[in-house]
């Protein structure tokens, strides 16, 4: 990047109305000059004959722009007899007139004559004016145009990485409320063990009577084997017990004979919980579900962690990018777009006779979105960074660039990102400022 003695900017001495497309490149063409070119920038008024030379009404509405511009940066574009000229062409259009065709009297050609001396000292004067200053390198320019870049290289995607960290979140909890489901259901299932009593007889040593009356009784046994009767009140001991020495019966109860009968064996009783097969085939199927679901979150844990590693590297940049573009640059933001009024005024750019261009529509919307991703990105501040020179802020965005090159990481965002093939090469600031410029040159002519 080289130096400059002077920066011109030429506008039309009769701009009496700030159209949007004149405040919106004007912002442009601000944002990525440095701050210490603004001392040796120059005013070229043209069409001066219309104003007789005089002021017109431009000056007016570029003071209301810059002091838009103050408020914003604090930054005061000069603007004064010393760096604005006027001139016109029409003098040289009259030498180019075939006279055969056109007869101008006397007064005209004064007219021109004067017009032609007027503008050529005012061009001497900017020359003279221009090379007496000390040039401007516009290293810093090109440094803030990387800045500028990075913010709008990586807007969308950060945007992106906030709505795919907010999805993962959501499948987090979805699947973390599964896992508490499951978990309770198997605990609901486990409890489902069914008691089963073994019964193993064992000779006594002598007959004993006992009563086999379901009152006195601890078990049953029928077809689906044995069976313990539910508790009953002055239940006793286990079968076959005698419980007193006249009747086999347990206390509290005196049954009839029949009852009785005398047995030479006791039954030892032995008691087992055991899961139904079909229990169990459930509990393994939610065991597995579970399993799998582990695996998942923590599959989405580990992209969650990933994904806010890339978030919180990405947004030390966009504090840094930040931080350098509010110390150097004259224009912080273009809002042009976000005001409601003023969108509506570009947007009929995408009408020819009152037809709308869809695809034209569709390019100025997105357009604005990236002007909205730039201002939320502006508010990203970072405390820790204020130390670093603007030629270290562009090193590490450098840095970070070519790594990223390096590792094609985070190449799925960049493929989906910009869908129109006919702009893939230029970014939309770059689209921005040449869409701006053509619409604003043919608004201005
Ligand atoms: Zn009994």
């Amino acid at each position: 990047m080289g130096s400059l003695n002077a920066v011109v900017i030429a506008l039309p001495t009769n701009q009496s109305k700030l159209t949007v497309w004149f405040r919106f490149c004007i912002m442009e063409l601000f944002k990525y000059l440095d701050r210490e070119v603004i001392q040796n920038i120059i005013f070229l008024f043209t069409k001066a004959q219309a104003t007789s030379f005089r002021m017109g009404d431009t000056i007016h509405v570029l003071k209301r722009l810059f002091g838009e511009i103050k408020d914003q940066s604090g930054i005061e574009i000069p603007l004064s007899e010393s760096n604005t000229f006027l001139i016109d062409n029409e003098a040289y259009r009259y030498l180019m007139t075939p006279k055969e065709m056109f007869h101008f009297d006397e007064s005209e050609v004064k007219q021109f004559k004067d017009s032609w001396n007027k503008s050529a000292q005012a061009c001497q004067k900017l020359v003279e004016l221009a090379s007496r200053g000390s040039p401007k390198s516009f290293e810093k320019t090109g440094q803030l145009e990387v800045l500028r870049s990075f913010l709008d290289n990586h807007s969308e995607e950060l945007m992106n990485m906030e709505s795919e960290l907010e999805q993962t979140s959501v499948k987090m909890d979805k699947i973390r409320s599964v896992l508490s489901t499951l978990t309770a259901q198997i605990n609901h299932l486990e409890e489902m063990k069914e008691e089963v009593i073994t019964l193993s007889p064992e000779i006594l040593s002598s007959p004993v009577e006992v009563c086999q009356h379901p009152e006195c009784a601890d078990y049953f046994l029928n077809r689906t084997g044995y069976h313990k009767f539910p508790p009953k009140p002055a239940r006793s001991a286990y079968i076959p017990f005698q419980s007193n020495k006249n009747s086999p019966c347990k206390s509290g109860y005196n049954h009839e004979s029949k009852y009785h009968q005398r047995t030479i064996f006791q039954c030892i009783p032995k008691f087992e919980q055991r899961l139904p097969p079909e229990i169990l085939s459930q509990i393994h199927d939610n065991k597995r579900s579970l399993d799998l679901s582990q695996d998942r979150l923590a599959e989405l844990e580990m992209q969650e962690r990933n994904l806010k590693i890339q978030q919180r590297e990405l947004l030390r940049l966009v504090a840094i990018c930040n931080q350098q573009i509010r110390k150097h640059s004259v224009v912080h933001r273009n809002e042009t777009f976000l005001d409601e009024n003023d969108f509506q005024v570009i947007q009929q750019q995408a009408f020819t006779d009152g037809i709308p261009n869809e695809a034209k529509l569709r390019k100025l919307e997105a357009l604005k979105r990236s002007y909205e991703y730039e201002k939320n990105l502006m508010k990203v501040q970072g405390r820790a960074y204020s130390h670093l020179t603007l030629n270290e802020a562009v090193s590490l965005i450098s840095e970070f660039e070519s790594k990223r090159q390096a590792h094609n990481f985070g190449s799925s965002w960049d493929n989906s990102r910009d869908m129109d093939s006919e702009f893939t090469n230029e970014s939309p600031i770059q689209r921005s400022v040449i869409n701006g410029s053509r619409a604003a040159f043919s608004t201005m002519r």
